[in-house]
């Protein structure tokens, strides 16, 4: 593995006050757009996982795309989006969520995993943890089984781990 957490974390630049007042938004396309660092943070984040014991990588709509894509290529595993409500074509199951003000709704085609198969979810960020306690609660309706959440960023003073029970967690950088 020859690009180290310090390094991934030197290149996600943070912009205050994105895309609102009082959020500390975690810009990490330098990460994506350095070859090198891209792939080692696509190393890091299957770290533990080889190909064959993995049928399917969930990515959360929109950044989780493109580290759950490039995953599952990795891994020879499917991919499977789960994105807002409204934007999947088929037949979608549905789980909403509580944000600081309101509520969220994500969805996944009725048919993207089938019984038993083994899961990863990956996501570029986990903040309140919200959004992926969503992810699997859809994953566990399809009667699958996560393996392990990855995430390249988790904001530990949000409590986001808290929120995804007994599901393993792990991420690259922390704040
Ligand atoms: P949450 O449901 O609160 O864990 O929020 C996670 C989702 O919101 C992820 O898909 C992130 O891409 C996005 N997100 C939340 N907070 C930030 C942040 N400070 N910087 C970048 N993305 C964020």
């Amino acid at each position: 593995m020859n690009v180290t957490p310090s390094e991934l974390a030197a290149a996600i630049r943070t912009i205050p006050d994105f895309p609102k007042p009082g959020i500390q938004f975690k810009d990490i396309t330098p990460v994506l757009g350095n070859a090198r660092l891209l792939a080692g943070c696509i190393e890091r984040m299957i770290e533990g996982h080889v190909p064959g014991e993995v049928d399917a990588v969930v990515g959360i709509d929109a950044r989780g795309f493109i580290f759950g894509a490039a995953a599952a290529l990795r891994l020879q595993a499917a991919f499977v989006p789960v994105r807002k409500r409204g934007k999947l074509p088929f037949r979608t199951i549905e789980q909403s969520y509580d944000l600081e003000y309101g509520s969220n709704t994500i969805a996944m085609h009725v048919d993207a995993l089938t019984p038993g198969s083994r899961v990863l979810l990956m996501d570029d960020l986990l903040a309140t943890g919200g959004t992926a306690a969503a992810a699997i609660a859809l994953i566990q309706r399809l009667d699958a089984r996560i393996l392990e959440a990855v995430f390249f960023v988790e904001l530990e003073s949000l409590g986001g781990r808290a929120r995804l029970g007994s599901t393993p967690v792990r991420s690259l950088v922390a704040y």
